[in-house]
């Protein structure tokens, strides 16, 4: 299909889903079926939901599962120490997440606590000490791992997430559950368009500010601003998060909100709050 079907002259969309999108599911059942393996009829899918990993869990075979928050996934320093000496002493078996964390398996109920008390004492922080804001932020390695970027992710990820918890302090928001991806440049890699607040790296020291994903991550995000300096970035989501407090509707996720009130009922709060100083 790609191949007959397929637009090679733009690179961008010279993949199979734009042949799927341009052509529709119907179409391509179609097609398929002609070439002699007819598919079965779609299947409903669930509320798509993302797990919380962190924290223990028992794992269904009598051993439990450790998760441990690592911000930006940057194992490094003590945490590196903390999590080498878990395995070597009590056998855990680290699972990487697409969340950036680390999940200590395999862990038998009697070392709960010895490794809790092991990774306390090496200074790591673990998922009940974050804030949910804190615990769901996601960053990209950006500079100076990364050759594509064009500003800062993982290295300014504590320092933003800091400045937005503030704000979300002073709102009574604290226990929100909102989803930060942080990139430094378009490519996305922390899933920047997909989140509740997605920062695209735009050039040093300043961000794209997109709104309106969901937390599962199954709605893409609207850009508000072109460019915010890291610096701005919690006075700008500040009236949109005040908005959002005093005018959330049952329920409502604070992508979601963001989506119902649209960019320009958005930016306009933003303008509004400079004009009042
Ligand atoms: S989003 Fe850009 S800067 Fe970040 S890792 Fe991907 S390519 Fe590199």
């Amino acid at each position: 299909m790609h191949r007959d079907h397929g637009n090679r002259a733009d690179r961008k969309r010279a993949r199979l889903k734009y042949v799927v999108d341009d052509m529709g599911v119907e179409w391509v059942r179609a097609e398929i079926g002609r070439q002699g393996a007819p598919l079965s009829p779609l299947l409903p899918m669930g509320e798509f939901a993302v797990p919380d990993l962190l924290g223990w869990h028992a794992q269904g075979d009598g051993r439990f599962w450790l998760g441990v928050p690592v911000a930006a996934g940057r194992i490094t320093g003590p945490v590196r120490r903390a999590l080498r000496e878990a395995v070597a002493r009590f056998g855990a078996d680290p699972v990487m997440t697409p969340q950036q964390d680390v999940l200590l398996t395999n862990l038998a109920a009697a070392d709960r606590a010895p490794v809790e008390a092991l990774l306390r004492a090496h200074g790591v922080d673990l998922a009940e000490a974050l804030t949910p804001f804190a615990r769901w932020a996601l960053a990209c390695p950006a500079l100076p791992t990364c050759g594509l970027a064009l500003t800062e992710a993982e290295r300014v990820q504590g320092p933003i997430v800091a400045s937005i918890e503030a704000v979300l302090r002073r709102l009574g928001l604290a226990e929100e559950r909102i989803s930060l991806r942080i990139t430094g440049c378009p490519n996305g890699c922390a899933r920047s368009y997909a989140g509740d607040i997605g920062l695209v790296g735009r050039v040093p020291g300043a961000y794209a500010l997109y709104l309106g994903g969901d937390f599962a991550g199954t709605r893409l995000s609207f850009k508000l601003f072109e460019r915010v300096r890291q610096a701005d970035l919690a006075a700008t989501l500040a009236p949109i998060l005040a908005d959002f407090a005093a005018g959330r509707q049952e329920g409502e996720e604070f992508g979601a909100f963001c989506t119902r009130r649209g960019p320009a009922a958005l930016a306009e709060l933003v303008s509004a709050a400079a004009r009042s100083g």
